[in-house]
């Protein structure tokens, strides 16, 4: 398990990393917001205890930029006074909080908790679609094929999921119209072939395998 620790007052830093590292985990300290974030960034952490109040870059700014582009579990130390209320009252994506002072036992049951809780996440099945190399991740909403990430616009996605939902079965334009569109939207139905194909270009890129056929007068299908 391994903990980034990013803590401007070294004594305190020092006794935490003492005590993670007693209790089993790899730590490693970062003593301002912008190492810390860069820190974050760089390796896979289990978990991250972030000072609110730090030199360079605050402990908010840090959450935020961190939580845009990575999941890391995040417990917020604060301080015990108004900056605490005003901090929660933010939707800035930690995970958890602890005031200070604490009680090292308080810390360390967090973190216990927040490391039960991913390796819960972590063995729950993934839920995905397998057509051919295609592998589409129904929670993630990410898309796979073979060890390439294909990145999906939302509509992309559902159309995409619609065909894969509904191997070997043809979908008329009406039908795919009603399920991914508003119907009453008066969409022209030719809307579906120009994603069709916009799909298409991005499923067979690099080869002319085809995912999706054409079935003339009639609609689209994914075969095996
Ligand atoms: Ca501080």
């Amino acid at each position: 398990m391994n903990i980034l620790v990013i803590e401007d007052e070294e004594a305190l830093s020092e006794f935490i990393l003492l005590e993670l590292m007693h209790e089993g985990y790899n730590v490693t300290p970062a003593y301002d917001g912008r190492k810390g974030l860069e820190l974050a960034l760089e390796k896979n952490w289990d978990v991250i205890l972030l000072d609110l109040m730090l030199p360079k870059l605050n402990g908010i700014e840090v959450c935020r930029r961190l939580k845009a582009v990575k999941d890391i579990p995040i417990i917020m130390i604060t301080a015990r006074d108004s900056i605490m209320d005003r901090v929660l009252g933010l939707d800035i994506g930690a995970d958890d909080y602890i005031p200070k002072p604490f009680a090292i036992e308080e810390l360390l049951a967090r973190i216990r908790v927040i490391i039960r809780r991913q390796e819960k996440l972590k063995n729950l099945p993934e839920m995905t679609l397998s057509f051919k190399d295609l592998e589409l991740n129904i929670e993630s909403r990410l898309l796979k094929k073979g060890e390439h990430l294909i990145e999906l616009t939302k509509k992309e996605y559902d159309l995409l999921f619609l065909f894969m939902k509904n191997i070997n079965r043809v979908l008329t334009r009406e039908i795919i119209l009603e399920n991914i569109w508003d119907y009453h939207a008066d969409i022209e139905t030719n809307v579906v072939d120009v994603y069709v194909m916009h799909l298409r270009g991005k499923l067979e890129a690099n080869d002319k395998e085809g995912y999706i056929q054409t079935i003339r007068g009639m609609g689209y299908v994914m075969r095996e």
